[in-house]
């Protein structure tokens, strides 16, 4: 199929959604970001790979970096990261404390802040220089774009009292075992990675792949682990609006609060879009209706 006509008419067709949504400014080094930006990428197994508007500006991936925090500890621990993390929707905000709480420190599932500071607290048992790992890791998926924003590190360090109280809590319950900071530092690095959508959708392929990188033919995870991802995408990537984005869009995927969404859709292709206007759930507004108009006017989703 030829994506780039369709790219490039809902490109043009969603722009009446600016003003409907706000960026993200509890992190101060986001809140400056241009709201009026808009960029599409496809890319297919089969090599084709077509864009629309600012796909190549990089901007902070945010909690879209929750995936690359899992495949990365699944790739070095296997299923084994599921005795400390559940793979259940949350149906709650991001950064919850309350669900928490009642669960005595186990996150519902990867993809909320609890889950991701889990993951990474693995992360540091076995990786020396966690920061330069994941950076590495990430660049092995075929994205050569990829680095961190410090200034972003730094404002969610200053800010992010949320995030330090549910690293305490679970640290009271026994579920971090690092140093709080230690993992909040690590935290922050991932979300503070900056990529554009041709570097998101291209690193996001080995999940529409069965856990291979194509091109290179590295293998990141196995069929079964890259399966299991993409069904905690769909169910959890989305926080409390997860259950909307499968009815509208109907594929695996993640988001982030500056404005990014990836997708993919196993055995065809991966589709990145960023708009940094926000919904009342932390997803870009725009994002969500070019996914929605992509799947629709493709016919083609997980469905
Ligand atoms: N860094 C952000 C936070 O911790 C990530 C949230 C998100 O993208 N949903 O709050």
């Amino acid at each position: 199929m030829k994506y780039q006509a369709i790219i490039d008419e809902i490109h043009a067709e969603v722009q009446y959604l600016f003003g409907r949504g706000n960026v993200a400014d509890y992190i101060p080094a986001l809140a400056g970001v241009d709201a009026r930006k808009l960029g599409i990428a496809v890319h297919t197994l089969d090599g084709e790979c077509v864009e629309a508007g600012d796909s190549r500006e990089r901007f902070s991936i945010q909690s879209i970096s929750k995936v690359f925090n899992l495949a990365l500890a699944m790739r070095i621990v296997g299923d084994e990261v599921f005795g400390r993390v559940g793979v259940e929707p949350s149906g709650n905000p991001f950064n919850s404390l309350v669900q928490l709480e009642q669960e005595k420190g186990i996150p519902r599932n990867p993809f909320i802040n609890a889950g991701a500071l889990v993951i990474a607290d693995i992360l540091l048992d076995h990786l020396d220089r966690p920061n330069e790992e994941m950076l590495a890791f990430v660049g092995k998926l075929r994205c050569d774009d990829v680095r961190y924003d410090e200034s972003v590190v730094e404002s969610e360090k200053a800010c992010g009292f949320v995030n330090k109280a549910l690293g305490n809590f679970m640290k009271a319950h026994g579920n971090i075992t690092h140093d709080v900071e230690a993992v909040l530092d690590a935290y922050y690095h991932q979300c503070a990675i900056e990529m554009s959508c041709v570097g998101l959708a291209t690193s996001f392929l080995f999940l529409a792949n069965g856990g291979v990188v194509p091109g290179t033919g590295m293998r990141v995870l196995t069929a079964s682990q890259a399966k299991r991802v993409n069904a905690i995408m769909l169910t959890c990537g989305f926080y409390d609006e997860a259950g909307s984005f499968a009815y509208h869009v109907g594929l695996p995927g993640k988001s982030g609060v500056g404005g990014g969404i990836v997708a993919v859709i196993p055995g065809l292709l991966a589709i990145a879009v960023w708009s940094p206007e926000l919904n009342r759930y932390g997803n870009s507004v725009l994002g969500i209706k070019v996914l929605e108009l992509f799947t629709t006017r493709t016919g083609k989703s997980v469905f």
